[in-house]
């Protein structure tokens, strides 16, 4: 869960990824970072948001025409500044700067081997994996050596890199994570969504294709292939849909917003409510509340409001903060609920501790029946390419039935949507979600994991930094 910004043939370069990273900030809140230059590159990162951790003193001191950034969210490596991404190093052939989403599966493999060939590791992140493999090829030119490098590499990824004067953007070879190319007057930028484009003005013009490498420089875009052989079947991210991604983007060239609404629609078919309101729960669940509520015929309100002072509970690494977060966030609007059937409509439901709140909190607050509509499937499985799932103990329904879930969310009612209505509301026909992963609700995990990877592997890691 992290988001990546690149930016080639501006003046103001750093300003530019600057905004970009606001647009991506959804995408990572635990720190932020640019690298920014033409050929000597200069980087500026800290822990935070990219509001707190840019200013125009430290955005001054990051002059050039090209700049990447980065916002993080720890999936795999503790969180500190050490992780802190864009990574920048210099080895026998020049500067490199990159920056990554995803999650490498084979990772720890790669680490060990390296390790024991004298590398000498300053992260715990999966990024460093890549920047070791390249330091190691025989090549001079860095786009080669990264080609050689993420040959090696199993997994997601959505790179973003700057070296010898040129941007890189890449996507592994089943596009788990989204990256889009725009173009800004002369130049091209690359982000992990369109968001960012809207915001700086830039116009989008397609997706990197998975497995697809581009560079951008003076003489504009080329394009290279990652993988040799044949192409690997996609498998793009069918979370991004469902949460990750801000509604307002399109990512797989598709509509973030119209997919939720599509999703609402057929949860409502699905799974009808004797209701008098349909409510989302804000930010995350309102467009799929709107398509539910105009599929119902039951009016729509806003029966939950955001504080927009604090950041996405869920995100927070400590469960302290993620328990006591849920009030901070939300709060019931009595006038809408008072004496009301509540059909309250999530986007997923993942350890259920955030529905039994808002549960409690809308029964407090007047409501007579709560339904609880979710336009997903039941979260089943943890994700290995980059999104923070927990482990598979903690997601209530690995291991409870739909009837022990409603007793411990104490609704009145519970419905998820299918996955083949979920993946028709993506555009995609037919039950194996062609295109797509969806392993967090299938358990069918399109890479295999690295050794031991069966198990809480994210967890495992973090236990170990
Ligand atoms: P839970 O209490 O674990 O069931 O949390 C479910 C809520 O978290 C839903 O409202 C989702 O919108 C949100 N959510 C689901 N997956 C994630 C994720 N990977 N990161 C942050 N929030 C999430």
């Amino acid at each position: 869960m992290c988001g990546v910004f690149g930016i080639h043939g501006h003046d103001e370069a750093a300003n530019i990824a600057y905004l970009g990273l606001h647009a991506l900030q959804h995408r990572g809140q635990e720190s932020a970072g640019v690298v920014a230059g033409d050929r000597t590159l200069r980087r500026h990162v800290a822990m935070g948001l990219v509001s707190d951790v840019f200013d125009q003193k430290s955005l001054g001191r990051l002059p050039g025409a090209a700049a990447i950034g980065h916002v993080r969210y720890s999936t795999a490596g503790s969180s500190e500044l050490r992780n802190a991404q864009p990574f920048l190093f210099d080895y026998a052939g020049g500067s490199v700067a990159i920056a990554h989403n995803g999650n490498l599966v084979n990772a720890d493999e790669l680490r060990t081997r390296l390790e024991a060939s004298g590398s000498i590791f300053q992260t715990t992140s999966d990024t460093e994996v890549i920047v070791h493999l390249m330091a190691k090829v025989p090549e001079f030119d860095p786009v080669q050596r990264l080609i050689a490098a993420l040959r090696q590499v199993q997994g997601a990824y959505s790179l973003v890199g700057l070296a010898d004067d040129k941007l890189i953007g890449v996507r592994d070879p089943h596009g788990f994570r989204p990256l889009v190319i725009g173009r800004l007057k002369d130049g091209y930028v690359l982000s992990s969504e369109t968001s960012a484009f809207d915001l700086i003005e830039a116009e989008y013009i397609r997706d990197v294709e998975p497995g697809e490498l581009v560079v951008v420089d003076g003489a504009g875009l080329r394009s290279h292939r990652v993988a040799t052989g044949e192409a690997a079947p996609p498998h793009f991210c069918v979370f991004e849909h469902v949460y990750f991604a801000r509604p307002d983007s399109l990512v797989n060239g598709k509509s973030v917003y119209r997919a939720r609404e599509r999703m609402g629609m057929r949860l409502a078919d699905e799974q009808p409510a004797p209701g008098d309101v349909v409510i989302p729960v804000p930010d995350s669940g309102v467009p799929s509340a709107i398509g539910y509520a105009k599929q119902a015929g039951i009016p729509f309100e806003m029966g939950l409001i955001r504080s927009h002072y604090v950041g996405r509970t869920f995100i927070e690494p400590q469960d302290s903060i993620r328990h006591f977060g849920v009030r901070l966030k939300l709060s019931p609007v009595r006038s809408v609920v008072d004496g009301k059937r509540v059909v309250v409509v999530d986007d997923s439901l993942v350890r259920g501790t955030t529905s039994r709140k808002i549960v409690k909190m809308l029964r407090a607050a007047g409501a007579r029946e709560v339904h609880l509509r979710i336009s997903a499937p039941p979260t089943t499985n943890p994700c290995y390419y980059g999104i923070d799932t927990p482990t598979r103990s903690e997601l209530v329904a690995a291991s409870h039935t739909l009837e022990e879930i409603v007793r411990y969310v104490t609704c009145d009612s519970l419905g998820y949507l299918s996955h083949d209505g979920m993946m028709a509301a993506v555009g995609v026909a037919g039950d194996v979600g062609l295109g797509y992963c969806s392993a967090c609700f299938t358990g069918a995990y399109p890479v295999p994991l690295g050794k031991g990877g069966d198990g809480d592997l994210v967890r495992l890691r973090r236990s170990r930094v």
